[in-house]
């Protein structure tokens, strides 16, 4: 571990204000673990700042005595990215916790990084609108992560992925100035969209601070249904007749293979499959109804005639807020019952949507060809071509964990062949890296290692994160 020098943690304490910092290990150390256990960190000084102007004195110190900084918002990143590896300065956002401003009319919310997900929810809602990202972490992780790891989540398909609900930036640099991009203009084509950058950037090229966040309608209500499908190929014709139908309010198109079912029903108490049997592919589809328009018939009338057709077998509607709550639970709880019954490696790829079926096949055949006692079990946002592609061996974990990179190098050969993205949504951190330099193309690296260079050239911010340290 990098000691950090005497001096240089006086004055970075003095940035962060007398509330603002610990180096009690005891209150360090939740923060130096991640949700699954994979990475370890160490630092000797953790940073809470509540306000930019201390964070902009913290960077500028940093950066004039090449300190390095990890910025950390709720500690849900599954890929590493969060945690101090060597024992660098650890800066939390946990007190960046303000919502700024909420405008229905304008649809538009000003939340400070720090702010919980759920939270931004909540006082969307409160409003009258809808902050439509959502995913299961969404109780934990902060808008400053969703931002820097561009979340995903289960309305990618009717609202994009967190760089779509973006309005504005205030980002802090490496040598301590503030960006402020916090227009929040819907049009302005006045030179490069800085905002971009640092979206999806996972804290290496600035720290976010606030952000101006697009709010939505409500739907008027929800057609919420679990359907038992044919195979991962049917999924799709079944998608597109239901967009058809619905105008395009199709919101949630999940998959879950029969195993992640099997899985969530042993390890969380208390739910239940209400189509039992041996479908081997289930569909979990919402649909968003406007005040005009209720789906449910349309709906049924789809399932119906893909049961005709042989591409479904069964479907089961929420007919209550119980019931749709149900249904999510058991998609919700796959990736907490896959904790749960121990190591698994997981995947996060995206393939061309008509491609989801034989990357299915092609991954459970190559990686059963590197050890046979692999169980694959496949769940994910079917509707943005996007799974969760995990490994388990529950009684062979010692086979399991010698043979992970093997198996890994297997599935993104896979999603290499079918011209996919090894991520889709959880984003490089330090579990992707080695593939990320393989498979990303020299000149894509290139050009975001000049990036990296151009706006933190001393490199301090979240450095060995996304591109490593031999910078092409
Ligand atoms: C049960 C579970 C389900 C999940 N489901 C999904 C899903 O469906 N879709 C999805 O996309 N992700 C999912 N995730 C992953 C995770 O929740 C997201 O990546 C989330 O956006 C991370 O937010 P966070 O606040 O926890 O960030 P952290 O984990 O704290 O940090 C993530 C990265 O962002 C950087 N960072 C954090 N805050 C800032 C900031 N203010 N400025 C600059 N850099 C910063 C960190 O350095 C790190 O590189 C899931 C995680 C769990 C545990």
């Amino acid at each position: 571990m990098t000691a950090l020098d005497h001096d240089v943690a006086a004055q970075l304490k003095d940035a962060a204000g007398a509330e603002g910092w610990s180096e009690d290990q005891g209150e360090i150390a939740p923060h130096l673990s991640e949700w699954r256990g994979r990475w370890q960190g160490k630092t000797s000084l953790l940073l809470k700042p509540d306000n930019t102007a201390a964070i902009a004195r913290i960077l500028m110190i940093c950066n004039q005595t090449r300190t390095a900084i990890v910025p950390q918002g709720g500690n849900t990143g599954l890929v590493g990215g969060q945690i101090p590896a060597s024992g660098e300065v650890l800066l939390s956002l946990e007190r960046m916790n303000r919502i700024r401003r909420v405008s229905a009319d304008e649809n538009l919310l000003v939340a400070e990084a720090g702010v919980v997900l759920a939270e931004v929810q909540r006082v969307a809602t409160g409003a009258g609108r809808l902050f439509p990202l959502s995913l299961a972490a969404e109780g934990s992780c902060t808008i400053g992560g969703n931002i820097s790891t561009n979340a995903g989540g289960v309305h990618v398909l009717r609202y994009g992925m967190m760089r779509d609900l973006v309005l504005g930036l205030e980002v802090v640099l490496a040598n301590g100035s503030t960006l402020d991009l916090m227009k929040g203009l819907r049009k302005d084509n006045t030179g490069y969209d800085l905002k971009q950058l640092f979206i999806g950037a996972e804290g290496t090229l600035g720290v976010i601070t606030a952000a101006m966040l697009k709010l939505v309608p409500q739907p008027a209500s929800c057609v919420t249904v679990l359907t038992a499908i044919s195979g991962v190929s049917s999924a799709l014709p079944i998608l597109n007749e239901l967009q058809y139908e619905s105008g395009g309010q199709v919101q949630a198109f999940e998959i879950m293979q029969r195993r992640a079912i099997e899985l969530v029903l042993r390890q969380i108490p208390g739910t239940s499959n209400p189509l039992p049997g041996t479908h081997e592919w289930l569909l979990l589809i919402e649909i968003g109804n406007s005040a005009a328009l209720d789906s449910t018939h349309a709906t049924e009338q789809v399932l119906s005639r893909a049961i005709d057709h042989g591409l479904a077998s069964d479907a089961v509607f929420a007919n209550s807020l119980k019931q749709r709550e149900e249904l999510w639970r058991l998609r919700e709880s796959i990736p907490e019952a896959q904790r749960k019954q121990g190591r698994s490696i997981a995947n996060d790829i995206s393939v061309p949507l008509a491609r989801l079926g034989e990357f299915v096949d092609m991954a459970e055949a190559a990686v059963r060809g590197v050890l046979s006692q692999a169980v694959c079990m496949t769940f994910g946002h079917a509707g943005d071509g996007n799974l969760h592609f995990a490994i388990l061996a529950p009684e062979h974990q010692d086979a399991l964990i010698s043979a992970q990179r093997e198996m890994e190098d297997a599935v993104h050969e896979c999603v290499w062949r079918l011209n996919g993205s090894i991520s889709a949504e959880h984003g490089i951190g330090v579990a992707r890296r080695e593939a990320f330099a393989r498979q990303k193309q020299v000149e894509e690296i290139r050009t975001m290692a000049a990036l990296k260079r151009a706006l933190d050239p001393n490199n301090i911010l979240n450095p060995g994160k996304l591109l490593s340290a031999g910078l092409p």
